[in-house]
């Protein structure tokens, strides 16, 4: 059943709603989220931009960090509050950007671009793995 969850940047000059699907989590460990977030990032599929609402969207800084992907961030606290596949406008949120979220009943299903996972950090947790992002 789908749940909505309230999020927000680190200076709270945005905010966000997002009927979340599952807290089954997405761990990326490409070099482009792990630079933007200082690690890799987990993330929840939060549906399409017309579900989610947005306040203070006039904060958020877009970036594209590929011809597939856009990334929005806090021009203030620089804060990523989240990933948009361009087509279909689908977003990806980082769980960490959720306030209320049951953080004990997350768990990591799919893990994304494992060839650039470096060996430095190993998650006891481990979900399907894939080379890079399934098309
Ligand atoms: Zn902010
Ligand atoms: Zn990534």
């Amino acid at each position: 059943m789908k749940q909505h969850y309230h999020g927000s940047c680190q200076c709270g000059k945005i905010k966000l709603t997002a009927a979340v699907q599952s807290l089954e989590m997405g761990l990326c460990h490409c070099r482009s989220c792990r630079k933007m977030n200082a690690g890799p990032v987990f993330i929840l599929d939060a549906g399409f931009g017309k579900d989610i609402l947005f306040e203070g969207l006039e904060h958020i800084t877009v970036y594209s960090s590929s011809e597939r992907m856009e990334r929005g961030f806090c021009s203030h606290c620089g804060t990523t509050v989240y990933s948009r596949l361009v087509q279909p406008d689908f977003y990806e949120i980082p769980v960490d950007i959720f306030d209320n979220l049951p953080e004990n009943e997350l768990t990591i299903s799919k893990e994304f671009f494992c060839s650039s996972q470096p060996e430095y950090y190993h998650f006891v947790e481990k979900g399907q793995r894939f080379e890079t992002f399934p098309q």
